[in-house]
C-alpha cells in the first residue's frame, strides 16, 4: 500500500482548523453521530480501513521507529482491531442505560443513568505508539457517540502520513477530521472550543493542554507519564521475573509509557537478579543489539541524546552501546543507582535500566514517595499475597501488575490511566466509551400519588424528614 507524502506544506492552516471544528459541531447537533446504527456502521468502516493500511502501518511503524513487524502488531494495529471488535460486540450492552437505586426520599420512582455522547472531541497523540494512541482513543470516541479531530505527532512523519490517508478516505471531515502540523497547529486547536480534550503525552505539555482547555472550560482526559517502579521482592520467582522485566522494559527501546522505570530489587537478590538479566537480554537481543531484528530505535536525535546522558558508563552491568546516525542505544542495565543519580531524576523513556537495592518495604515507600510524581503503574514481583496486598495499598500509582510489568494495559477490562501527575481519567474497552459519555442520571417520580413531605409548609415536617435522611 503505497501512501502520500507529509511535508510541513500540508498543514493545516488556522482558517480551515477554524472551519473543521465549526463544521463538527453543526454535524453533532444534527444528531447524525448518536444512533447505536451509526456508531457500529462507523466502526466497521474504521476496522475495513485498519485492516487496509495495516501493511502501510507496519511499514511507517518500522521507519519512524524501526518497530518490528511483531511488536506494531500486538501493540499498534492488533491491539486498535481488537478493541474496535470489542466495542462492536458490546456497544449494544454498553448504551443501554443502567438502573441505579432510588433513595427513600426520592421515592415512588426509578432511577437510570443514561450515556450521551459529550460532542466535538480532540484527540492529541504522542510519538511512541502512533497508531494505538490515535485509534484506542478514537474508536472510543465514536463507540460514544461523538465527532473527532484528530492530532498525530510530527515526530512520526511516516504514521502520520499513512493515519491521515486513512481518516481522510474513510470519513467525512465535519465527523472525524485529521489535522497536520505540529506545535504551532496544535496550539491553534487549542484555543478552539471542543466537548472533551483527549491528551496522550508528557506532563509538560498536558499542563499546556489543561490551561488552554481551563479558558473554555473543557473537561479533559490526560494520559501522562512517569517513573514506575518495579520491585523485585526477596521471594519472587527470579527466571520469570528477569524474562518479563526485558520484555516489558525493552519493548518499543524503552519508549512505552508503562515500562518499568527502574528497578528495586532486595538486597538478597541482587547479584544473581543482575547476573540473570544480562544473560536474558543477551540471549533475546544478542551480543551486539543493533544487528537484531526485534529492538527498536529511538524516535529522534534529541530523545536520542537525552538518553545516552542519562547513562553512567561506571555503573553499566550490560549495554551502554549506542550509534547516533541509526538512533540505536542498546539494552542497558545500570547497577547500584542512587535516587540522587542523574537517571532517577526525569522519566527515561529508553532501553536504561537502573536497578537500586532495598532491604526493608519501608525504604521503596520513601523512596518512591520522594520521587516527584505519582507512577503510571506500580510493579510487584513476589508470590507472598500480603505483600501483594500491602504494595497495592501503599504505591499510589495509576494501574498496577503483580507477577509481570506493561501487560495490565493489553487487558481492555481494566481501566487504564494515571493518577496526580500521571494523568487524569481511564479508558479502554467499556472504560473508554464511559469516559467519551456523559452519564447523565434521571430520575423518574411517580404520579400515582404526590407526596407532600417537602412541599411548604414546612411545618412539623421536618421531625419526618429526618427519620427519612437518617
Ligand atoms: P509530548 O507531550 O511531547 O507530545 C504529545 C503531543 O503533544 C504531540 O502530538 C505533540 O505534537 C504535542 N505537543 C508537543 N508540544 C506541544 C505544545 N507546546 N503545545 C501543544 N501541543 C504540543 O509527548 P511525546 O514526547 O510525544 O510522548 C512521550 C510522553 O508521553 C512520555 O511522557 C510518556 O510517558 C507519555 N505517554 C503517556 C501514555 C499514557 O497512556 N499515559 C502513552 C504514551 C506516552
Amino acid at each position: 500500500m503505497s501512501t502520500d507524502n507529509q511535508n510541513n506544506n500540508t498543514a493545516t492552516t488556522e482558517k480551515e482548523i477554524i472551519k473543521i471544528v465549526a463544521k463538527q459541531h453543526d454535524f453533532f447537533k444534527t444528531g447524525a453521530t448518536k444512533s447505536y446504527q451509526s456508531r457500529i456502521e462507523n466502526l466497521n468502516k474504521l476496522k475495513g480501513a485498519l485492516l487496509k493500511y495495516e501493511a502501510a502501518l507496519h511499514e511507517a511503524l518500522k521507519k519512524d521507529l524501526g518497530k518490528p513487524e511483531f511488536e506494531a502488531y500486538l501493540t499498534e494495529t492488533g491491539f486498535s482491531l481488537f478493541e474496535i471488535s470489542e466495542s462492536i460486540s458490546k456497544l449494544k450492552r454498553w448504551m443501554k442505560p443502567k438502573w441505579a437505586l432510588t433513595s427513600l426520599l426520592t421515592q415512588p420512582g426509578s432511577s437510570r443513568i443514561y450515556y450521551s455522547p459529550l460532542g466535538v472531541t480532540l484527540i492529541i497523540a504522542p510519538y511512541n505508539y502512533p497508531v494505538m494512541l490515535t485509534f484506542s482513543p478514537l474508536i472510543a470516541a465514536i463507540a460514544a457517540g461523538n465527532t473527532a479531530v484528530i492530532k498525530t505527532s510530527e515526530l512520526t512523519p511516516a504514521c502520520s502520513a499513512v493515519i491521515r490517508q486513512l481518516i481522510n478516505e474513510t470519513f467525512a471531515p465535519e465527523y472525524i477530521a485529521y489535522v497536520e502540523g505540529e506545535v504551532k497547529e496544535t496550539t491553534i486547536l487549542l484555543q478552539q472550543k471542543f466537548d472533551h480534550i483527549f491528551f496522550t503525552g508528557s506532563p509538560r505539555v498536558g499542563s499546556i493542554v489543561m490551561t488552554a482547555a481551563a479558558k473554555n472550560l473543557t473537561p479533559v482526559t490526560l494520559e501522562l507519564g512517569g517513573k514506575s517502579p518495579c520491585i523485585v521482592h526477596e521471594d519472587a520467582k527470579l527466571d520469570i521475573a528477569v524474562k518479563r522485566i526485558v520484555n516489558s522494559k525493552f519493548l518499543n527501546a524503552g519508549q512505552t509509557c508503562v515500562a518499568p522505570d527502574y528497578v528495586l530489587v532486595h538486597k538478597s537478590l541482587k547479584e544473581a537478579f543482575l547476573e540473570k538479566l544480562k544473560e536474558r537480554i543477551i540471549s533475546v537481543y544478542g551480543e551486539d543489539a543493533s544487528s537484531s531484528p526485534d529492538f527498536a530505535r529511538i524516535v529522534a536525535d534529541d530523545h536520542f541524546q537525552r538518553i545516552c546522558g542519562l547513562i553512567d558508563p561506571e555503573k553499566v552491568v550490560v549495554g551502554g552501546q549506542s550509534d547516533a546516525k541509526s538512533r540505536f542505544i542498546a539494552p542497558t542495565v545500570m547497577r547500584d543507582v542512587k535516587t540522587t543519580d542523574k537517571v532517577m531524576s526525569e522519566e527515561i523513556f529508553g532501553p536504561v535500566l537502573p536497578v537500586l537495592e532495598y532491604e526493608s518495604l519501608s525504604e521503596i515507600y520513601d523512596l518512591v514517595n520522594q520521587l516527584p510524581q505519582h507512577p503510571l503503574a506500580c510493579y510487584l514481583f513476589s508470590e507472598n499475597t500480603a505483600i501483594q496486598q500491602e504494595i497495592i495499598n501503599t504505591i499510589q500509582s495509576g494501574n498496577a501488575c503483580i507477577n509481570n510489568c506493561v501487560f495490565h494495559a493489553a487487558n481492555p477490562y481494566l481501566p487504564f490511566g494515571g493518577v496526580g501527575e500521571s494523568g487524569i481519567g481511564a479508558y479502554h474497552g467499556f472504560h473508554g466509551f464511559e469516559r467519551f459519555s456523559h452519564k447523565k442520571g434521571v430520575l423518574k417520580t411517580a404520579t400515582w400519588i404526590d407526596v407532600p413531605l417537602t412541599y411548604a409548609p414546612y411545618k412539623n415536617k421536618i421531625k419526618i424528614l429526618r427519620k427519612v435522611l437518617k
